[in-house]
C-alpha cells in the first residue's frame, strides 16, 4: 500500500513526557545543541524539529504562548514570516533543497502536535524524497546527525 508522507501528522509525540508547553520551556534554556535554537528575534525564534522529517526541517515559533496565529499581533506574524523566507534561504545555500513544504497545524483536528503553542514547519525537500520515504514505510530517513545539522543551520544564521 502507498503511504501517502505528509510533514505534518507527526510532530513531538514525546511532548507528554515533559512538564508544561515544550515551546516555553527551551525558551529558557541556553542556546544550543539541548534546546536546538538556532536564531532568536524581537518576537519570535528558529529552532530544529527534534523528530526531523528531512535533515533540516526548521520551525519558527512565537515567544508567546499562542495557540493560533490570531492571537499574535501583526509584528509578531511579521517576524515569523521574515525568518520562514530567511529558513528557506538557509536551507536552499545548506543542502541545496529542491522545494518547501510549509505549514500549520491548528488546532488538534488538524493533527498538530503541540496544539497550544502555533509554530511554522519549514521542511526542504528534494525531487525523489517521498519515494525513497514511501519505500522504507513509517521510518524517517536522518542522513545528518541532529548536532550536525544544529552547527550548520546556527552557523548559516550567525552570518547572516
Ligand atoms: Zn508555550
Amino acid at each position: 500500500m502507498k503511504h501517502l508522507w505528509s510533514p505534518w501528522r507527526m510532530e513531538y509525540i514525546e511532548n507528554n513526557k515533559t512538564d508544561g508547553c515544550v515551546f516555553c520551556n527551551v525558551q529558557s534554556m541556553v542556546d544550543g545543541t539541548e534546546n536546538l535554537i538556532v536564531w532568536r528575534g524581537e518576537f519570535s525564534f528558529v529552532i530544529l524539529n527534534r523528530f526531523p522529517y528531512t535533515s533540516g526541517h526548521l520551525m519558527v515559533i512565537p515567544f508567546v504562548h499562542q495557540p493560533n496565529l490570531e492571537e499574535l499581533n501583526a509584528v509578531t506574524r511579521a517576524e515569523m514570516m521574515e525568518f520562514t523566507s530567511r529558513c528557506t534561504t538557509i536551507l536552499g545555500s545548506i543542502y541545496k533543497s529542491q522545494g518547501f513544504n510549509i505549514g500549520v497545524n491548528i488546532g488538534e483536528a488538524a493533527g498538530a502536535g503541540v496544539k497550544e503553542h502555533v509554530h511554522i514547519h519549514i521542511v526542504p525537500r528534494w525531487m525523489g524524497d517521498t519515494n525513497f520515504m514511501s519505500s522504507v514505510g513509517e521510518t524517517r530517513v536522518l542522513p545528518e546527525a541532529l548536532e550536525d545539522t544544529y552547527k550548520r543551520v546556527k552557523a548559516a544564521f550567525d552570518g547572516s
